[in-house]
C-alpha cells in the first residue's frame, strides 16, 4: 500500500533528504520544523491506531455481552432408582423403632443362608427357593437366597442379645417373569431380647404399614409356614388402590400381601447359641421380611418388575430425587 507522506519515497523522507539542500544557517530552523512535523504525524498515526483498536473492542465486547440477569442453564440432575427410595424409606421407618442397620456379603455359605436357619440338607424347604450356587460341592458357596443369613452373622457376632437389626440388600433366584427377576431386594428385620411377644410383631408391621401405605391402613396376619419362624404368618395391608372396596389388583379381596415374619424358630437360636451354653437366658424374638420391588410396584403402580431392571431413563426420571 502506498504511503504518502511516511514511506520511504513519501513526504517525509523527501523533506528530511531536502535538508542537506538547506544553507547552514537555515539548517537548525528548517530540521526543528521538520522534526515537528514528523513527531506529529507519528503522533496522528499511533492516536488513530488506538482508535481503530478501542473501537474493535468496543464492537466485540457489544458481540459477545453476556447477560448476567439470565437464569442459568440447569445441568441435568439424576434421580433416585424407585428401588433405592422405598428401602430407604422401609429403613427410615424401622430406625424410628430403634432397629440399627446390618450388611452383609452377597456370596454366602450354606450354614448362613440355609443350616442356621433350620432349613438342614434333607430339608423340603430347601427346594422352594430355586438357589444359584457358586461352589456345588458340599459346604460349597452361593448367591443368597434371603438376606436372613445378615441374621445368623449379626446373632453370631454380638454373642449375647439384644440383638436388632435391619438387613437390606440384594438377594438371588433362579426365576424371571412379570412379578420374578433373579435378581431383587429385600429388607428383612429380627428383634431378639427376652420377653420379645408376638403383639410386638403386630405392633411393629402396623406402625410400618401406617407410615408406608397412610394412617387408615390396616394390617392382615394369616397363618404361613417359614422354616426359620414358628408360628409363622403372612401380613397383607389394605389394597393401597381400592382402600379396601375390592379391586382387579387385590383380586376383590380388599388386601395385598407384602411380608411374612414371625417368632423365630427355636432351631435358630440353636445354631446361634443362644439360650445355650455362655448365654443360657431364654430368649424369644420376631423377625420378618419383605421384597423391595413388591412394595415399589403398589406404591408407584408399576405394572411390571421388569420395568424396574431395564434402566430406561423415561422411567426412571420419575421418580424425582
Ligand atoms: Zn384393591
Amino acid at each position: 500500500m502506498d504511503n504518502k507522506f511516511l514511506s520511504k519515497k513519501g513526504a517525509l523522507s523527501e523533506l528530511l533528504k531536502a535538508l542537506r539542500d538547506v544553507s547552514a544557517a537555515d539548517r537548525p530552523k528548517v530540521g526543528a520544523r521538520a522534526n515537528e512535523a514528523k513527531t506529529k504525524l507519528e503522533a496522528a498515526l499511533v492516536a488513530k491506531r488506538d482508535g481503530f483498536e478501542n473501537e474493535a473492542l468496543a464492537s466485540r465486547l457489544e458481540k459477545e455481552r453476556v447477560d448476567f440477569t439470565l437464569p442459568a442453564r440447569r445441568a441435568p440432575v439424576g434421580s433416585l432408582h424407585p428401588v433405592t427410595k422405598i428401602t430407604a424409606e422401609i429403613v427410615a421407618i424401622f430406625r424410628r423403632l430403634g432397629f440399627e442397620l446390618a450388611e452383609g456379603p452377597e456370596i454366602e455359605t450354606e450354614f448362613n443362608n440355609f443350616d442356621a436357619l433350620n432349613m438342614r440338607e434333607d430339608h423340603p424347604a430347601r427346594d422352594m427357593q430355586d438357589t444359584f450356587y457358586v461352589q456345588s460341592e458340599k459346604g460349597g458357596r452361593l448367591l443368597r437366597t434371603h438376606t436372613s443369613p445378615v441374621q445368623i452373622r449379626s446373632m453370631l457376632a454380638k454373642k449375647k442379645p439384644p440383638v436388632r437389626i435391619l438387613c437390606p440388600g440384594a438377594v438371588f433366584r433362579s426365576d424371571y417373569d412379570m412379578t420374578h427377576s433373579p435378581m431383587f431386594h429385600q429388607v428383612e428385620g429380627l428383634y431378639v431380647d427376652r420377653d420379645v411377644s408376638f403383639a410386638e410383631l403386630r405392633g411393629a408391621l402396623l406402625f410400618f404399614a401406617r407410615e408406608m401405605f397412610g394412617a387408615q391402613t390396616q394390617i392382615r396376619l394369616r397363618p404361613s409356614y417359614f422354616p426359620f419362624v414358628e408360628p409363622g404368618a403372612e401380613v397383607d395391608v389394605t389394597c393401597v388402590l381400592c382402600k379396601g372396596k375390592g379391586c382387579r389388583v387385590c383380586k376383590d379381596t380388599g388386601w395385598l400381601e407384602i411380608l411374612g415374619g414371625g417368632m423365630v424358630h427355636p432351631k435358630v437360636f440353636e445354631a446361634v447359641g443362644y439360650g445355650t451354653g455362655e448365654n443360657p437366658e431364654p430368649v424369644t424374638g420376631f423377625a420378618f421380611g419383605m421384597g423391595v420391588e413388591r412394595i415399589a410396584m403398589l406404591k408407584y403402580g408399576v405394572p411390571d418388575l421388569r420395568l424396574l431392571f431395564e434402566n430406561d431413563v423415561r422411567f426412571l426420571k420419575q421418580f424425582g430425587v
